[in-house]
């Protein structure tokens, strides 16, 4: 059955099926605008995944684990190899010290790490503050462990940390704080003075922070700072990145969580139960890529700023009003320069119209009814691919200028 749910997502299942915890969550947009993109043969700037494939040297290091017989079960926590090369790696970028078999756990992917601590963390009615718009696996990973999420909206233009609002969302039951940098879906690097502020909070409070750090290698502009390297939240932050953005291996879905040992002991406590442990041969890949240093880093990071710029000035000749991010490999996109006001019907309509898929960013608010004129445009695609989706969304503004285009596949989005 397909039914539309009230946050616009289609439900591919009987809804009454799904438990009451997850029912308002079911279809992922993710899911739901790559299957728009295939049925239309569309380029798929919707879901963060690259169209390009990571370093050659990794798929040897599987290959080879596969062929000498490291397939069974391993440590739950992770591969010695492993936890010890996120150690490294936290050390020589942040200079951040964790014990490698103590404070960091090795899961399926930074999903399962964010899932295994809601589950680990959380008691039936504690509530977790998250800035909104926020990635769809916080709200759901925190309702499926009985938790109240409470949204604090990073307020546009500048979408910048709002401390007092902040403040005024914490109460008794608060527990914990979830913080992105880079954010996805607003390309924002949270800046000192941000994050200083949600340290201040967090200590004031006596709060976790959970802070999820997944594009760290794709920061243009300013600097990554973990939240964890802030006087005062090593003892309270949990860590969560991952192998797939950094070396464009998403499907390999390696993800760890570096934390003190009761927090790392409560998500262990959850991750036994959920996968037990994670695929032995992608671990050993994942720490020799973590051990490939700048040689790797900074030419991966020039190409994502080349592409970053075909983008931004591609969509914004195409008549968008375009906020450039500082990191991650989105870009958001205003449509109301266009003569749209609603995100979901045009993200609807372009595969279909334009042979372009995008993402709505109203899905990612506890209110889908506020904020719907962003859409989010991935650009971890070959340069041919966005030209090629770029010039296709020229065609906007002939339809919006015209009334008509030349192609007949733009229209007003209202589908
Ligand atoms: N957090 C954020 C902010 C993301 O965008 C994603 C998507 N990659 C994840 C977590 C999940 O990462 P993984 O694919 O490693 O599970
Ligand atoms: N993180 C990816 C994105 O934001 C999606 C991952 C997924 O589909 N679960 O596009």
């Amino acid at each position: 059955m397909t039914r539309q749910a009230e946050n616009g997502q289609l439900w591919q299942t009987e809804p009454m099926a799904i438990c009451s915890r997850l029912r308002a969550f079911s279809t992922s947009i993710f899911t739901e605008m790559t299957e728009l993109a295939l049925r239309h043969d569309a380029i798929n700037l919707g879901q963060g995944f690259p169209d390009f494939e990571g370093p050659e040297e990794l798929k040897e290091t599987v290959v080879e684990a596969i062929r000498s017989g490291r397939n069974q079960y391993c440590r739950s926590a992770g591969l010695p190899e492993l936890v010890e090369a996120v150690a490294r790696h936290q050390a020589e970028h942040y200079q951040l010290e964790y014990d490698p078999l103590a404070e960091i756990t090795i899961t399926c992917g930074a999903t399962e790490a964010l899932f295994a601590t809601f589950q680990g963390l959380l008691e039936p009615g504690d509530e977790v503050i998250v800035l909104q718009p926020f990635y769809d696996a916080y709200p759901a990973g925190v309702a499926a462990a009985g938790g109240v999420v409470r949204p604090v909206t990073l307020p546009g233009p500048d979408f910048r940390i709002d401390a007092e609002a902040l403040e005024r969302a914490i109460c008794e039951r608060t527990r914990m704080i979830v913080v992105n940098t880079p954010h996805n879906p607003l390309g924002r690097v949270f800046d000192a003075d941000e994050l200083g502020a949600v340290a201040a909070l967090c200590q004031r409070h006596d709060l976790i922070a959970l802070s999820d750090e997944v594009y760290e290698h794709l920061v243009f502009t300013g600097e990554h700072l973990p939240l964890a390297s802030l006087p005062g939240m090593a003892e309270r932050t949990i860590t969560i990145s991952s192998l797939g953005k950094s070396f464009s291996f998403t499907g390999w879905k390696v993800g760890w969580a570096c934390a003190p040992p009761e927090l790392t002991a409560a998500i262990r406590a959850a991750h036994q139960f959920v996968t037990f442990c994670t695929p032995a041969p992608f671990q050993l890949a994942a720490a020799h890529a973590l051990g490939l240093g700048e040689a790797y880093f900074q030419p991966f990071l020039a190409a994502y700023q080349s592409r970053c710029d075909v983008i931004c000035d591609g969509l914004t000749t195409a008549g968008f009003d375009v906020m450039r991010p500082q990191g991650t490999y989105f870009v958001l996109a205003d449509i109301r320069s266009l003569g749209y006001d609603d995100d979901i019907a045009f993200c609807r309509m372009l595969p279909a119209e334009v042979g372009v898929a995008a993402i709505p960013t109203s899905v990612f608010h506890v209110d889908p009814g506020s904020n719907r004129h962003y859409v989010r445009f991935a650009f971890s695609k070959h340069r041919s691919a966005l030209e090629q989706a770029l010039e296709r969304l020229t065609t906007l503004t002939s339809a919006d200028t015209s009334g008509s285009s030349a192609t007949g596949r733009a229209a007003k989005g209202s589908a």
